[in-house]
């Protein structure tokens, strides 16, 4: 059933952070409202929503009174718990995306298992319990490889890589001897990542691939078009297209590729897929008319879907810790900054970004 919501229905949105804040300036704009939930009473969401809930997202009672008042919730970060997605689906207010999307891209093992059975490559993986599982994993992949907590990890955080026979005995150790799995470390030579929506209906837009450079393991620039050629991006949004519909997904997902090098050309291996809006799509605010933000919003209201046609090349990077002060003083003509309203400046912290117009888009 196509939940169409009328202007002036209300959205609630699960996150008070940029992104949140982004979905809801963006729905704000298309005539909708939003109200949103989060436990942090100075999330920089809350600055531009009239409605918000400041509550612990296990506060099932508050939850509930919170779904019961919107006409649908979606959210903002992939880590939203399996009750709370209950309680949700309890009250009859749909969740887009759905539980089921949460439930996948949560969890690495599942997460990894999924891609691979839609027929899409992944870096070889194995499942690691302990230090036992830990060693037979190793023997059959080999090494190098990459050992990553299976749940919470982010930004570089819960993973370690082991190098040699010498790391085997530290690893699992290393990352706090959690729920983990080994995957081989691919040789890589590129990350790109395709943002893509898919709308009630089910059709679907995906946006040009962004190269990804990181810094520190946080992104800090994404450029479109990447450096790659027009069949591998092509190629990359039909894996993100496949992977979309075959979640029966409603909203907007970022799909994280490796480029790898081989003699047949390049290769592309899925890394993994966020649930949400996504920091390499930021680029599409200043480089197309219908961004990431306004498309999810579209999406889960259960309006048709916008072009995601690029009509410029762009550079997106972002503004982390105090490179905001010197971000916002920027005044290109080809510039665009974008202040997510934190007050506290942090080491690390995502503050803001800015985007960039290289020029026209080359390719049309
Ligand atoms: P992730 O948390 O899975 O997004 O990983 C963070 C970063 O670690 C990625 O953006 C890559 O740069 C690197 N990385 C993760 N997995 C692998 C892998 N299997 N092989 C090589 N590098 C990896």
């Amino acid at each position: 059933m196509i939940n169409k919501l009328p202007t002036g229905a209300t959205i609630g949105i699960l996150g008070g952070g940029q992104l949140g804040r982004m979905m809801a300036l963006a729905a704000h704009r298309l005539g909708l409202n939003t109200h949103i939930f989060c436990p942090d009473p100075n999330s920089p969401a809350f600055d531009v929503t009239p409605l918000k809930t400041v509550a612990a997202y296990e506060d099932l009672s508050a939850l509930k009174a919170f779904a019961q008042s919107v006409d649908c919730v979606t959210y903002e970060f992939e880590n939203v718990p399996a009750e709370t997605a209950a309680a949700i689906a309890e009250t009859g207010t749909a969740l887009f995306p759905s539980a089921k999307a949460l439930e996948v891209s949560q969890e690495r093992l599942v997460e990894k298992t999924f891609i691979q059975n839609a027929g899409v490559d992944v870096a070889p993986f194995a499942k690691v319990d302990s230090q036992e599982e830990l060693e037979a994993a190793v023997a059959e992949i080999g090494l190098p490889a990459v050992l990553k907590t299976r749940r919470f990890g982010y930004d570089g955080k819960g993973q370690t890589i082991l190098r040699d026979k010498a790391d085997i005995a530290t690893a699992f150790d290393t990352i706090g001897a959690q729920p983990a799995i080994l995957e081989g470390f691919v040789p890589f030579n590129k990350e790109i990542s395709v943002i893509i929506a898919r709308d009630q209906k089910g059709a679907t837009a995906a946006y040009d691939p962004a190269e990804n450079v990181h810094k520190d393991h946080i992104l800090y620039t994404s450029t479109v078009p990447g450096d790659i050629a027009p069949e591998l991006a092509e190629n990359a949004k039909s894996i993100a297209t496949k992977l979309i519909e075959a979640l029966d997904y409603v909203g907007v997902m970022g799909v994280e590729f490796f480029v790898v090098p081989s003699e047949g050309g390049d290769q592309l291996i899925v890394n993994e897929i966020a649930p949400r809006v996504h920091n390499s799509g930021h680029w599409t605010e200043a480089a197309c008319l219908v961004d990431q933000f306004e498309q999810h919003i579209r999406a889960v209201a259960g309006w048709q879907l916008g072009k995601p046609v690029r009509h410029s090349d762009v550079v997106m990077q972002n503004l982390i810790g105090d490179e905001i002060d010197e971000g916002m003083n920027l005044t290109d003509s080809n510039v665009q900054v974008h202040h997510y309203g934190k007050t506290e400046i942090r080491a690390g912290r995502k503050m803001g970004h800015f985007n960039r117009i290289l020029g026209p888009n080359r390719a049309q």
